[in-house]
């Protein structure tokens, strides 16, 4: 009796111990790198105005932007970085990437079902997290992450960044893309029926009931966005079903972003009202115009036409396509849906290289730097919290030779990233000791 006394009170201290500190640990300032920092820019851009200033410096304090502004006094014993000889920007943005499914030529000839049965859950959150560090040393500090993550290994990803154990842009994650029966997937019924083999690649809704627990299952898993199969199948959703898929993820402050693959599909987005296009292979200069009427996003995803993917004729649609968006005002982002693997390339620079697609459509270089930079934190909705080189926000900024308002090739050079303050590239060099912890410094609390 008194051994089972004691037992129990070493269970109650232990999870006041627990309590303690997770509430401890929550408050606190998340960690960051040196208390104050001191940044030399020697052409500060701002990709918003599409101007840029010369010796600029930017304060960073305890991983917060303080002040920005030439002539700054710097305050003694601040860490000074000097990128006087660099153009110094915010952070860019791929609004459509699946950072936790890497499908290749070999063994799978590029077809991501069998991906799927081949690739755990486990392992492909591991890659990534290896795809997070490769896209956040190409300068991507923000990715929105649209499903095809395995069982919410999105999620994982997001909340090991955000707690503080690795290195990875900001993850805006939908969880599992919900669809009508099937996904994207054409199983067979014994696969269907006898594995339910589907899930968790898709998440099956047909009903009204079963939509709006859909989007609540991915909102209690950790979904920052919802994400939808408009049209995978004849049987879509309707203008209805998409209203309702909206209203719901709103109690939750979320927007819902739909894959579109038809002309129809297209035209009952635009009508429910949904927050973004995915793709825009189906879009038309008339539902471009729609489009921009009603302020619905183009999440296009403008493959280039490269020796390791795309067809001519298919990258001339493309082009096309972009032209028509831009000229008819449509609100784009800078999107790739680049989740494969090419021997030679990381996924940061397979990513980056989708600039050939938006020169060829003859789009400026200031015009591509906004819609890489401030469409991006737009569309992921997330610009009031972090993105902009602005005082009070996160410090999440790059810096390349050159200057990308003239040249976007610019870009492909990232030789300094540094995020939430913490420098994670330095000299073209990744230098990630400062983000790895062995536990949830920034709180275990974030979910
Ligand atoms: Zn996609």
């Amino acid at each position: 009796m008194r051994q089972r006394v004691s037992r129990a009170s070493i269970v109650i201290v232990v999870c006041l111990a627990v309590i303690t500190a997770g509430g401890t640990l929550e408050a606190q300032t998340p960690q960051t790198g040196s208390r104050s920092i001191a940044i030399r820019a020697g052409r500060l851009i701002d990709p918003d105005a599409g101007t840029a200033a010369a010796n600029q410096i930017i304060l960073v304090d305890n991983g917060t932007i303080r002040q920005v502004g030439p002539n700054l006094t710097i305050p003694a014993g601040a860490e000074v970085i000097d990128l006087s000889k660099l153009s110094v920007l915010p952070g860019l943005v791929d609004a459509h990437n699946h950072l936790a499914i890497t499908y290749k030529m070999e063994p799978e000839n590029n077809i991501y079902y069998l991906t799927y049965v081949l690739d755990s859950t486990a392992i492909r959150a591991i890659q990534a997290a290896s795809n997070g560090m490769q896209l956040l040393s190409a300068g991507f500090t923000i990715e929105r992450d649209l499903g095809n993550n395995a069982n919410y290994a999105d999620t994982a990803l997001r909340v090991a960044i955000e707690q503080g154990w690795l290195p990875g842009p900001t993850i805006i994650n939908s969880g599992l893309i919900i669809g009508t029966m099937g996904g994207q997937f054409f199983p067979t019924p014994e696969m269907a029926k006898d594995h339910n083999i589907v899930y968790p690649e898709y998440l099956d809704a047909d009903t009204h009931d079963e939509i709006v627990k859909a989007v609540r299952q991915n909102i209690l898993f950790g979904a920052k966005v919802i994400k939808i199969c408009v049209d995978c199948k004849p049987y879509g959703y309707s203008v209805d079903d998409m209203k309702l898929f909206v209203s719901e993820a709103a109690k939750a402050g979320m927007k819902v972003a739909g894959h579109v693959q038809t002309q129809d599909g297209a035209r009952r987005a635009i009508e429910a009202g949904i927050w973004s296009i995915e793709h825009s292979g189906a879009l038309t200069d008339e539902l471009h115009k729609l489009m921009a009427q009603k302020g619905i996003w183009r999440v296009g995803t403008e493959t280039p036409f490269t020796p390791y993917r795309g067809s001519q004729q298919g990258f001339e649609r493309t082009v096309a396509g972009l032209k028509s968006a831009y000229a008819n005002g449509v609100k784009m982002a800078f999107s790739t849906d680049a989740d494969y693997y090419i021997p030679g390339m990381n996924r940061g620079e397979v990513v980056i290289n989708f600039l050939l697609s938006w020169k060829a459509a003859g789009i400026p270089a200031k015009d591509i730097l906004k819609i890489m930079t401030t469409n991006g934190y737009k569309v992921c909705d997330i610009e009031s919290r972090r993105g902009p080189i602005r005082v009070g926000l996160p410090a999440d900024v790059i810096a390349v030779p050159g200057n990308p308002l003239e040249d976007i090739d610019a870009l492909r050079s990232v030789q300094f990233v540094m995020k939430d303050g913490m420098v994670f590239k330095r000299d073209g060099v990744m230098t990630p000791e400062k983000f790895l912890h062995g536990g949830p410094v920034n709180g275990w609390r974030i979910r």
